[in-house]
This record gives structure tokens, sequence and C-alpha cells, in this order.
């Protein structure tokens, strides 16, 4: 696999193609995040484009050949958050994903998550990647995956251009592997779930799916247990990626509310980490 280094020549010739394939890009994901898709709040609602597909049982037979044929429903139903972003595992499985980090909270995420064998995704910072060295190795070593969640957790990434965006996502996960240099980084999320077709189509290019999520714990704005447990347990439904932090602030709640979290959702769910 072809890896990016900081090279601003390399950026160049990268950002110029993107912003070339952007205009491309644009077409598509505004034809993917159209009015009745946006206005999807369940994840198994199904892509529009699958309407024709033939239901699952029918013979396969039946199918549609050549490039027109529909993907199997499971993948196009992960693809159905904003701007073509995956919002649900694709499949009956559950995901938590911890963003911001890695940080002083992250060993007890992954001791918590060791004591009942569940995997999760990290989304992490790239400049605190360094500092937290042992953390990102642990992540990797236990099995966890990762995720480029900006250099600086930029809320504005959106709004830079191709080359800033690049460099951005480059830096970030060029950090990652000075770490862990065989890890992959398979995902990106934007800070705040501020995609847009920039981010995703760079992110793309860079062989990274765009991760959203389905369930948002709060847990960044709570900073309280109960309603952290609460509003997973009353949300929580098969496929879900779960949105919880285990950096950028204070995190007790969040490790508090993960004690009685991770058993109950353990109990119902199989929980994997985003492949
Ligand atoms: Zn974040």
């Amino acid at each position: 696999m072809t890896r990016w280094t900081t090279d601003p020549r390399r950026i160049a010739v990268l950002a110029t193609v993107l912003a070339a394939a952007l205009i491309a890009g644009m077409l598509v994901v505004a034809g993917l995040t159209s009015d009745s898709y946006r206005a999807s709040a369940s994840p198994y609602r199904p892509n529009p484009r699958s309407a024709s597909a033939p239901e699952q049982g029918r013979p396969p037979a039946s199918a549609p050949r050549g490039p027109m044929r529909a993907e199997p429903p499971t993948r196009q139903r992960a693809y159905d958050g904003p701007d073509g972003t995956q919002r649900v595992t694709g499949t009956p499985s559950m995901s938590l994903t911890f963003d911001d980090g890695p940080s002083q909270f992250t060993d007890e995420v992954l001791d918590q998550l060791d004591k009942h064998g569940i995997k999760a995704t990290f989304c992490v910072i790239g400049s605190q990647v360094r500092s937290h060295a042992a953390q990102m190795r642990r992540i990797v070593a236990e099995g966890h995956t990762l995720c480029n969640h900006t250099w600086d957790h930029d809320f504005q990434l959106a709004d830079r251009t191709p080359e800033q965006i690049v460099k951005d996502m480059v830096r970030t996960n060029d950090a990652i592997h000075t770490v862990v240099p065989n890890a992959k980084v398979r995902y990106f999320r934007n800070p705040g779930g501020n995609f847009n077709h920039r981010t995703v189509s760079v992110a793309q290019h860079l062989g990274m799916v765009p991760l959203h999520w389905s369930i948002d714990s709060r847990d960044w704005e709570s900073k309280n247990a109960k309603k952290i447990y609460d509003l997973v347990e009353e949300n929580a439904h098969p496929g879900a990626v779960v949105l919880l932090h285990d950096g950028g602030g204070d995190r007790r709640e969040t490790l508090k509310a993960l004690k009685k979290l991770l058993p109950f959702l353990k109990e119902r769910y199989d929980l994997v980490a985003m492949p």
C-alpha cells in the first residue's frame, strides 16, 4: 500500500488530482445525499438505489447482472450517513468508537474493554499520538482498530482547501505510523461530525472510510455517567456505531458509565471493532 509522506511535492500532486476529482465527486455525493437519503433516521432504511434489488431469499438468478447489479444490501445500508459517510456497521454487530484520544484516560478504557473481551475503534488526534505512544501501541496490540480524527481536532477542516485537508490527514496518519508502523488506519472522522464532500472525498482517496455514528452518547456534553448510560441504553440497536470519548477533556464520567454500559451491551449485542 502506498505510504503517503509529508513530502510537499507529493501533497501538491495529490491535491491537484483531488481538486479535479472533487468536481466529479461533488456530483456523486450530491446524488448520494438527496433529500430522501438525508431524511432517514433508521440505519436499516434501504438505500434508494437498492429499491430494484431482489429481496433476500429470492433466487439469485433473478438478480440483474453486469455493472447495474446492486451490492449486497448490508454494504449499502452502512453508507447511510451525511455526505456518503458510514454511520452503522452494516451488520447486526455493534461498534463502540472512542474519539479525541489518546489521552490519560485511554488506558482505563482499554482496561475495561479488555475485561469484557470487547474490541473497539479509536479515532485518534495526530498531535497527541507521540506523547501517548504506549497507549497507541496498546490499542493496536489489543486488537482495536484506528480512525484518523485530524491532526489537532480541526472543527473547520471541511472549510479548508483540498491541499490543507490532504496535509492534515497525511500528517496524522504519518504520526500514527511513526508509533505503530504497521497499523492500518481504515477510517476517518471529522471533528464534530462536520463532514462535507471535500473531507469525504479526500479521506476516500487516501484509502479511508469516512465514519459517522448512529448513537451519540453526548458524553462530551453531559459529563454525567447516568445520562451517558441511559442515552446509549435507550438508543441501542443492532448495527449501531456509538460515539464515546477517551480524550478531549475530563472523561471520568464516561469511564464510570462504561462500567455499567459494557456488560449491558455485551449481554445483548455482538460488539466488534470497525473492520
Ligand atoms: Zn472529536
